[in-house]
């Protein structure tokens, strides 16, 4: 899926790809420049709460103005210390796997 918002590197409105992992966004990278941000879905609910998380970051069957309205807002308004670099979502991955 890809939507148009403002990437916090080039401080401007950018296409977006938004990457889903099952229902539930993961990450979303800047087509532009290649920044990528992925959540820390732990810390997401307990800064915003399960209502918003799940309405704004669950896929929506199908992308509409208030939806797009909806993640632009939320994107906009996380903080950095809640995004977490891909490689550790990888690595939690893996070492899910390996339990
Ligand atoms: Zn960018």
């Amino acid at each position: 899926m890809k939507t148009s918002l403002t990437c916090l590197r080039c401080q401007k409105d950018t296409l977006h790809s938004v990457v889903y992992q099952g229902e539930i966004i993961r990450t979303i990278r800047c087509e532009e420049c290649g920044l990528e941000i992925s959540f820390d879905q732990k810390k997401l609910l307990a800064l915003y709460g399960e209502d918003l998380v799940k309405r704004v970051l669950t896929k929506p069957r199908r992308l509409t103005e208030e939806y797009e309205k909806d993640l632009f807002a939320f994107f906009s308004s996380i903080p950095f210390r809640i995004v977490t670099k891909p490689y550790r979502i990888l690595k939690e991955l893996e070492s899910l796997q390996d339990e």
